[in-house]
């Protein structure tokens, strides 16, 4: 243990990436919410604020209501209200609607009903597209009879860079303390409450500690006998310098969803002004946060163009496109930890499993109402250290289709 002296503070959130930042955030909204007193709230960052070696850097993230699961339907309207009130605080327009089409080619691996199945289970309107009606209101598709395009209007764009850092400041606004270059070394938990947090320069007592660390949350709960098993896979995003960019600006183009063996996706225009964003959802090779490369993987690079000159034959122009990569973290059903763990009272877990940006907010309003209320009405069941996709060794995961994953 350091030398350097202990202080003792309310809440210690480790990490301060789109998940972290939003409950350095909400645990003073929500303790002013409940009428109570600003707690002391100290966040610690590894790197430089707004880094890009995690998750959470780049303009744009896609925040959706079509999803697999009716729960994870259900959490997405939560999401957009949790976002919806930062942004009032931050008197700042944040989550851009842009409307988003779900597209299903003909005998594809997942089945459109998953999504449209969800979305009624809560009430969510859309449309449904034959493929000559999607060409008819998105020229810039090519698509094969028998494609299917699901349409829902308040699919659009959680901007990473600019969600976390106006969580960012409204923490600081509300008295929270956020420690750049701060890297945490080790959690200390007496296993009834009470927490220790140590790092090169400080020493931290505390009831309350949120991990939201990501590719390195795994790293840290081992020292106190917690295995969480993740998948860590380098992704990569592509900027295509188009030369018909005005065909893709935001109200000409939806952000897209291709839904097949392999997951394409893209939005319009957004943050750089100079090219068309897409990728592949699970197209990297793995690796660890220690020892992740920041060079493009110029085979997925080329999966993704040749599906692009197929499907959206304008996108990607002469001029070589800019790569920028990501880190995915992935838990084996790919769904969120969202927890306590066991035996370490007060130690909360936050992992988005790589769709987690949409719900930045939300998990920092959830983390932060079991912190300082001692209770969430949010629906974080499925989010249990001990269910079978973690605590199960035989669970077979599927990163890309997880409603696949399961036992045997
Ligand atoms: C290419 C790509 C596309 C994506 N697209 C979408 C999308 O469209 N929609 C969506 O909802 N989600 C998407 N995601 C997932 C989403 O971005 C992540 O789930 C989310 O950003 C995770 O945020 P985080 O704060 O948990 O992780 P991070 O941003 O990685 O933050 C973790 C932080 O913890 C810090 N840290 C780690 N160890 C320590 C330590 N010991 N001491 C101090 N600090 C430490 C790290 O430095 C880091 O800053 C995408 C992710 C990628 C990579």
């Amino acid at each position: 243990m350091s030398s350097n002296p202990t202080r003792d503070v309310d809440h210690v959130v480790i990490g301060l990436g789109g998940l972290g930042s939003a409950a350095v955030y909400w645990l003073g909204r929500v303790a002013d919410d409940a009428g109570r007193s600003n707690p002391s709230v100290v966040g610690l960052e590894q790197y430089e604020l707004g880094h890009d070696r995690g998750a959470s850097h780049d303009h744009s993230r896609i925040i959706r209501r079509s999803y697999h699961t009716a729960g994870y339907a259900a959490l997405a309207t939560d999401a957009y209200e949790a976002w919806d009130a930062v942004a009032a605080e931050a008197g700042e327009k944040i989550v851009v609607r842009t409307g988003g089409i779900d597209l299903f080619p003909a005998n594809g691996k997942v089945p459109m009903h998953r999504y449209t199945t969800s979305m009624d289970s809560v009430g969510c309107p859309y449309e449904v597209f034959d493929a000559a009606e999607t060409m008819r209101r998105y020229p810039q598709f090519c698509l094969d009879p028998g494609t299917v395009a699901l349409y829902q209007e308040d699919t659009g764009i959680a901007p990473a860079a600019q969600g976390t850092a106006a969580h960012q400041r409204l923490a600081a606004g509300r008295g929270a303390e956020l420690h750049d270059h701060e890297g945490v070394e080790q959690i200390l938990s007496d296993g009834a409450g009470e927490l220790t947090v140590v790092t090169a320069t400080g020493t931290y007592r505390t009831g309350s500690v949120e991990l939201a660390a990501d590719a390195w949350t795994a790293t840290l709960l081992r020292p106190l006998g917690t295995e969480l098993p993740l998948e860590i896979t380098r992704e990569q995003v592509v900027y295509y310098p188009s030369t018909h960019l005005d065909d893709y600006a935001i109200g000409k183009f939806p952000v897209w969803i291709w839904f097949d063996e392999s997951i394409y996706y893209g939005f319009p225009v957004y943050g750089d002004l100079a090219a068309v964003k897409a990728a592949e959802d699970v197209g990297g090779l793995p690796t660890t946060a220690e020892t992740r490369t920041f060079d493009p993987d110029h085979d997925a690079e080329g999966r993704l163009t040749t599906f692009l000159n197929g499907t959206l034959p304008t996108m990607v122009g002469s001029t070589a496109p800019r790569v920028k990569t990501c880190l995915y973290t992935m838990t084996p059903d790919r769904d969120f930890v969202l927890d306590t763990v066991p035996g370490h009272p007060g130690l909360q877990v936050a992992l988005g499993s790589a769709h987690g940006f949409k719900f930045a907010s939300w998990f920092g309003r959830t983390l932060a109402e079991r912190a300082v209320l001692g209770a969430t009405t949010a629906a974080i069941e499925p989010f249990r250290f001990d269910r079978p996709g973690i605590a199960d060794p035989n669970f077979v995961a599927n990163y890309r289709d997880p409603a696949s994953a399961g036992t045997g």
